[in-house]
């Protein structure tokens, strides 16, 4: 039997130590659960569905592909993020543009107790890119 030294089995360090083909088969999996989901109406796909879905506080976990990015607009007074709202739909004050709101819509969702995965192998095409799950 392989000895570890403790500090290398952190919850953290499981995927670095799994063989890239658990990871894929897991994430195929993920996805594939997703799929279903989206079907009977409990999942949406696309950024601007999802960002829709988290400003109603209808999102559980948020499921993306690594490296995907788009500019988009924020209100920085009760923190919604958007793609092109120029005023905000929810205080009417002016909105900021961001050079990420993939990454600041992530950043939101888990300071509100969202979860958040960020998929490396599966493109996610099928699902515009990025999924939310709903409550
Ligand atoms: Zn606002």
């Amino acid at each position: 039997m392989e000895f570890l030294p403790t500090e290398a089995k952190a919850p953290e360090d499981a995927d670095v130590l799994a063989p890239a083909d658990r990871r894929r088969l897991r994430e195929r999996a993920l996805v594939e659960a997703l799929e279903r989901r989206e079907r009977s109406g409990r999942a949406v796909t696309g950024l601007e569905d999802v960002l829709r879905a988290f400003n109603a506080g209808q999102l559980r976990r948020i499921v993306l592909r690594e490296g995907f990015a788009r500019m988009g607009r924020l209100c920085h007074w009760c923190h919604r993020p958007s793609l092109h709202e120029a005023r905000c739909a929810a205080c009417g004050k002016r909105t900021e543009a961001v050079l990420d709101v993939v990454d600041t819509l992530a950043r939101l969702a888990r300071l509100q107790g969202c979860r958040v995965a960020r998929l490396r192998h599966e493109p996610l095409d099928d699902l515009r890119r990025i999924c939310g799950d709903l409550r």
